[in-house]
């Protein structure tokens, strides 16, 4: 098939994410992706500063995930999970319940980062509903979150940014706070989190959980908040009875600058969500974990099972993807890669401080954020930053990178370069 041939048919019948169908804005065929480059079906190579949605950690047709996984395929690519199980899911759970803070021992696998949440809300749902407390079953959460597209993941994004004021009527109600105030780095002091704790203390009863992004907020905004906040929610939760669940599916696996973002204020979830990063960017799965007291709590109660099982729950090529994936990164240095990529992204971002334009430049782990007065034109930038070599996808008002960990300071120049440039000649 000819580019423009797949380009026409593309248009005729492929939608594409938060776009429109038949939509101008142009769309880049890739013909394959090795390391940090994606290569187009016009031979041109493109180094990529997003790890495909903070997944590709460790870039793309990696020679040891290539081999786990042509190996698993040879066995099988999939069983159902009714009744049957298998050394890789069972491995993997094992590692999770390993890695992730000591309470968690508990995994439920599932397709995607807003399936695994839904998986958590009905985790808090029904153990309340177990523990004779049936109307705690909204939930609370800080503005400018993302947890994902479908409807209970609907209900907990940012009411304003999340996109999803469209479905308002149709979304179950839950309780919002502002974002906090203060930044990562920051003391929380008493009047940061007061409008937290007077919502939490006054709407208790109708709470099953808070649930919120860990440090970093996504999606809603690529804001980075203090570890003494994230601290004081956890005692909070705990002062009023409500489970705290955290969203770590863009956090983990190492691009905050910790394993887990939930480590920077040394705080235990009673559920947590993690995706994207799991399989490398290799295929799709995300996981739920929770505690021993949930887990024991919902098989006790009525109706004596959680009441969740997706078809392709617990994938073994997926799981095979992730236990490669978990392998590298932990034989890997990637504390000192993150920092690395940290020091440069702070250094490479800086001249973007001074521009009109610009409101604020960020820097955590590997992740690089220059935010913009105005939302971008995506049809007028995305061509220039293809031209310039390099895939960078702003957002609204932010132009940011999540490079692959294995990035080398000369590629990871070129796309803070390529910012620079373009940033400065967006004219205010
Ligand atoms: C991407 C994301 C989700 C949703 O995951 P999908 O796999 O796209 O469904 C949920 N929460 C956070 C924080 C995310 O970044």
């Amino acid at each position: 098939m000819t580019s423009d041939h797949l380009l026409d048919l593309d248009r005729a019948h492929v939608w594409h994410p938060y776009s429109a169908m038949g939509s101008d804005l142009p769309v880049y065929p890739v013909a394959s992706a090795h390391g940090v480059r994606l290569k187009l079906t016009d031979g041109r190579e493109l180094i990529d500063g997003m790890s495909s949605w903070w997944s590709a950690i460790h870039g793309y047709n990696h020679p040891e995930m290539n081999c786990a996984l042509e190996a698993q395929l040879q066995k099988m690519s999939h069983v159902m999970f009714g009744g049957l199980t298998h050394q890789p899911a069972v491995e993997l759970a094992t590692q999770l319940v390993a890695l992730t803070p000591d309470a968690l021992q508990s995994v439920f696998f599932s397709d995607s980062g807003s399936v695994s949440i839904e998986v958590a809300m009905k985790m808090a749902i029904q153990y309340w509903n177990a523990k004779g407390q049936p109307s705690k079953k909204h939930f609370l959460t800080i503005r400018n979150g993302y947890h994902g597209d479908t409807f209970g993941a609907m209900s907990v994004c940012d009411p304003d940014t999340g996109m999803h004021s469209l479905f308002q009527d149709v979304l179950t109600q839950q309780y919002f706070v502002d974002t906090p105030g203060c930044r990562f780095g920051q003391p929380c002091s008493d009047e940061d989190i007061a409008d937290f704790e007077q919502t939490l203390s006054s709407k208790k009863e109708h709470l099953a959980a808070v649930i919120m992004e860990p440090i970093v907020q996504g999606a809603g905004g690529l804001r980075f908040y203090s570890e003494g906040y994230l601290r004081r929610v956890r005692e909070l939760c705990d002062q009023y009875h409500v489970l705290l669940i955290l969203d770590e599916i863009a956090t983990g696996f190492g691009r905050t600058g910790k394993l887990f973002a939930c480590e920077f204020a040394d705080v235990t979830p009673d559920i947590m969500c993690i995706g994207k990063a799991l399989t490398g960017g290799y295929m799709s799965l995300a996981a739920t974990l929770t505690t021993t007291d949930i887990s024991e709590t919902i098989s006790q109660g009525e109706p004596g099972v959680f009441m969740h099982g997706p078809t392709f729950m617990a994938n073994p090529l997926a799981c095979t993807a992730a236990l490669a994936s978990l392998k590298i990164l932990l034989d890997s240095p990637w504390q000192s890669e993150i920092s690395r990529i940290e020091k440069q992204l702070v250094a490479g971002l800086k001249p973007c401080r001074t521009l009109d334009v610009v409101k604020d430049v960020r820097v955590l782990g590997a992740i690089g954020v220059v935010e913009l007065v105005n939302p971008v034109e995506l049809a007028t930038v995305q061509p220039l930053f293809v031209e310039a070599g390099v895939w960078i996808r702003p957002f609204g008002k932010l132009v940011y990178l999540m490079p692959p960990f294995i990035i080398q300071n000369d590629d990871l120049g070129k796309l803070t370069t390529s910012i620079v440039d373009i940033v400065s000649n967006i004219s205010s």
